[in-house]
C-alpha cells in the first residue's frame, strides 16, 4: 500500500524545491521518504499515516520541554488573542531580554531576531563594525546559519582564506573568512601571531552540533579567549544549539568562559521563530539606533513567539530540570553503546546535557577529520532500522540528536530495545 508520506513527498516536490523547506529534511543522505508530520506531543510525533515515532530531532533542538507542552501552548494562545504583531515595543520583549541576561551572565544587553542565521549574521556585522576589521575566523564543521561570510570551507593550507561552499557566495566575501581546525589551539595561536590585528572576530560552536556532536576541549576555548583578548578580536560563541540545551547557562557556563557576544536561538523560542544575540553594552551600543551598525526586523520580538519563549524559559528553570535531562540523555547513549558492544559493532556515543551524538567509529571522534571517518553506510542502515521500529533519529550521520524532558524511562528503554534489534541487523 502506498504511504501517505510518499504521496505528499511527490506532491511537495512539484511546488517546493526538493519537496522541503530546509535541505536535511529531504532524507538525501539516508535515502527514502521523509515523514510528513501531522501532530506532536511530548516525546512523540505522528506522520501522515498516523504512525507514531519517538522523536530525537525535537525540531532540531527547540522542543526541550517536549512537544506541545500545555504551558507553552496556553501562552501562545493567550498572546495570539491579544494580537499577532504590532511593530511597536512590548513589555514581553523586556521580560525576555531580562531573563536572558539573568540566565547568561556574559550577556548584559540582547537583541531579539527571528532565526539563528539572522542572529549570527548580525553578530558578525556588529563585530566587524565595532572593530573596524573585515576578517573573521570560523572552524571547519561548525555551522552558523547561511549568511554569505559563513558558507565557506577551508582554503588549502594555513592562512589561505576560504572558498565558498555554496554557489551564489562571491569569492570576494569568502576571502575574508579564514577557516581553521576545530580543537586545534596551536593553529589558532599561530594564525593570530601572523594576522591577529586584522581579525574582527572568532565565531565558534563551543559544543559543536552540526558535524554530529563534538564538544570543544577546554584548552581550545581557553586559548581562543586569551588570543581574542590579546589581539582585540571579538569572541562569539554560537550557542544557537547549545544554549539552554547543554546547561541552563549554556556551554559557556560549563567551560566557565565568557565570550564577548553570544548567539542564541532554538530553545529560546520554544518552537516558534525567536533567536537573539547579546553581550557587553560596550559592543551592543554600536547597534542602530544608538550606533552605526544597522540591524532590524519587522517581526523581531514578535509578541506570540516571545510568549512561547518566555513560557519555555520558565519551565527549564525548574529545580533539577537539567540534572534529569542530562541523566536521561546519558542513559540513552549508554544503552546505545552497550547494545552496539553486544553486537560487536564499532560504535561510540557521547552527550552533553540534552544533546547527543552517535558515531559509527570505535572511539569518539575528537576532530572534524576524525568525524568524517565515521561509517556513514552503517549509520544509514541503522537509521532506517530505527525508523522501521518507530524511532526517528536525525536523517544524517553528521547531526546531533536531542532529548526532551518528556523522554521518560519507558521511552528511553523502548529506544534502546529498538537499537539492540537494529545493531543485530548490521
Ligand atoms: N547556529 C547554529 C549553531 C545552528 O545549529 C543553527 C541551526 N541549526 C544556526 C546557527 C542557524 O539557525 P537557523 O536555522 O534558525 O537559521
Amino acid at each position: 500500500m502506498t504511504s501517505n508520506n510518499d504521496i505528499l513527498f511527490a506532491r511537495a516536490q512539484k511546488s517546493t524545491p526538493g519537496g522541503v523547506n530546509s535541505p536535511v529534511r529531504a532524507f538525501r543522505s539516508v535515502g527514502g521518504t521523509p515523514r510528513f508530520i501531522t501532530r506532536a506531543e511530548g516525546p512523540y510525533f505522528w506522520d501522515a499515516d498516523d504512525r507514531r515515532y519517538i522523536d530525537y530531532i525535537g525540531s532540531w533542538g527547540p522542543a526541550i520541554v517536549g512537544h506541545a507542552h500545555p504551558d507553552v501552548v496556553k501562552a501562545v494562545q493567550d498572546a495570539a488573542v491579544r494580537g499577532l504583531s504590532f511593530g511597536a515595543p512590548t513589555e514581553g520583549e523586556i521580560q525576555m531580554a531580562e531573563l536572558i541576561c539573568q540566565l547568561v551572565p556574559s550577556i548584559e544587553q540582547v537583541r531579539l531576531v527571528s532565526s539563528g542565521t539572522e542572529a549570527a549574521m548580525s553578530a558578525l556585522r556588529l563585530a566587524r563594525g565595532a572593530t573596524g576589521r573585515d576578517k573573521i575566523i570560523k572552524f571547519e564543521g561548525c555551522y552558523h546559519g547561511h549568511a554569505d561570510s559563513l558558507l565557506v570551507k577551508a582554503g588549502s593550507g594555513l592562512l589561505t582564506f576560504g572558498n565558498p561552499t555554496s554557489a551564489g557566495v562571491p569569492e570576494d566575501f569568502a576571502k575574508h573568512t579564514l577557516v581553521l581546525d576545530y580543537n586545534n589551539p596551536q593553529q589558532l595561536v599561530d594564525t593570530f601571531k601572523e594576522i591577529g590585528d586584522q581579525i574582527a572576530c572568532v565565531i565558534v560552536e563551543p559544543v559543536a552540533g552540526n558535524m554530529n556532536l563534538l564538544p570543544a576541549t577546554p584548552e581550545f576555548l581557553q586559548t581562543m579567549r586569551r588570543v581574542c583578548t590579546q589581539y582585540g578580536a571579538v569572541l562569539i560563541f554560537d550557542e544557537v544549539m547549545s544554549g539552554f540545551r547543554v546547561a541552563l547557562g549554556g556551554a559557556q557556563s560549563i567551560y566557565d568562559i565568557q565570550p564577548d557576544l553570544t548567539v542564541l536561538g532554538k530553545v529560546i523560542g520554544g518552537g516558534l521563530p525567536v533567536a537573539a544575540f547579546g553581550g557587553h553594552p560596550d559592543l551592543m551600543q554600536h547597534l542602530a539606533p544608538l550606533g552605526g551598525v544597522y540591524q532590524a526586523g519587522t517581526l523581531s520580538g514578535n509578541p506570540v513567539t516571545v510568549a512561547a519563549g518566555l513560557a519555555t524559559l520558565k519551565l527549564i528553570q525548574a529545580p533539577g530540570f537539567y540534572t534529569s535531562l542530562t541523566a536521561q540523555t546519558t542513559k540513552l547513549v549508554t544503552g546505545f553503546t552497550e547494545a552496539a558492544r553486544a553486537a560487536n559493532i564499532a560504535f561510540s556515543a557521547n552527550s552533553v546535557g540534552g544533546m547527543f551524538g552517535i558515531y559509527f567509529a570505535a572511539e569518539k571522534p575528537l576532530s572534524y577529520t576524525e568525524m568524517m571517518k565515521c561509517d556513514t553506510a552503517k549509520f544509514n542502515t541503522f537509521f532506517h532500522a530505527m525508523l522501521d521500529a518507530d524511532v526517528y533519529l536525525a536523517p544524517s550521520a553528521f547531526e546531533a540528536g536531542f532529548v526532551s524532558a518528556q523522554h521518560s524511562d519507558d521511552v528511553i528503554n523502548a529506544t534502546i530495545a529498538a537499537a539492540t534489534a537494529a545493531f543485530a541487523k548490521l
